[in-house]
């Protein structure tokens, strides 16, 4: 992968980690069950009340991910000529 290619693939990936919210434990109340909306990541349902908490699972549990993917298509491509 050229580096505009890895660099899209992370702006997206980093794009869908929204600070939003989502229901924590099943269906929602407003649907009939017992879900409770929460505050957080919508993608990976983690909760994070504050702006620091959200750079720090964009650092910690997002770019690793994104890290290791660029790397990976790095390395079988080899060195280039
Ligand atoms: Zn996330």
């Amino acid at each position: 992968m050229e580096k505009p290619e890895i660099l899209k693939a992370a702006q997206a990936e980093l794009q869908r980690h929204v600070w939003g919210t989502y229901i924590h434990q099943g269906v929602s109340i407003a649907l009939g069950g017992h879900g409770i909306i929460t505050p957080g990541c919508e993608v990976c349902c983690k909760r994070i009340n504050t702006n620091g908490q959200y750079l720090r699972h964009l650092a910690e549990d997002v770019l690793p991910g994104i890290l290791e993917r660029a790397l990976a298509s790095v390395d079988t491509q080899g060195p280039k000529a």
